[in-house]
């Protein structure tokens, strides 16, 4: 296996970034959930928010496999302040597609350089985009159907 290259390397240091502050976005959503009581979202965004912790370490622990040199780059403070609960589902929803129109680059930026040995790597993260886009609006669709904030937080239980 050939060393991982300085290009894929940074992009993949940058893709760190994006998982960590992921994590800081869901952190954020979860306290405002927490603050007005609603705990099973707020568990639901905190287990999220874990989640891309672990994404981030799937990534430095695949660029210390390559041979790479791991850089975590500073975190930009996410927004905090939402409106409502749909608000907030909604810019989950599209915070995920843009989370994976990033894999799709990362996958095409492997294929361009022929970097072969982390094809594995991105196939699990399109993969796993498919999951996450598919949490995502089966919340706003879930919160549709009530439409009162506390009958839908009774009703959101997620499994580990
Ligand atoms: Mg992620």
């Amino acid at each position: 296996m050939a060393k991982i290259s300085e290009k894929l390397n940074e992009a993949f240091n940058n893709q760190i970034k994006e998982e960590l502050e992921s994590a800081y976005i869901y952190l954020g959503m979860a306290e405002w959930f927490q603050e007005k009581s609603l705990d099973n979202l707020a568990t639901w965004f905190e287990m999220q928010a874990k989640e891309e912790f672990e994404h981030a370490m799937k990534f430095k622990d695949h660029i210390i496999e390559r041979g790479g040199h791991v850089h975590y780059y500073a975190l930009a403070e996410q927004k905090q302040d939402w409106e409502s609960i749909m608000e907030i589902l909604e810019a989950t929803y599209k915070h995920e597609k843009y989370i994976t129109s990033k894999i799709v680059e990362l996958h095409e930026l492997v294929k361009e350089l022929k970097e072969y040995s982390s094809n594995q790597l991105i196939m699990w993260f399109l993969a796993e985009q498919v999951e996450e886009e598919d949490n995502a609006s089966t919340l706003i669709d879930k919160f549709k159907g009530y439409r009162n904030d506390f009958n839908f937080d009774h009703h959101i239980k997620r499994e580990e």
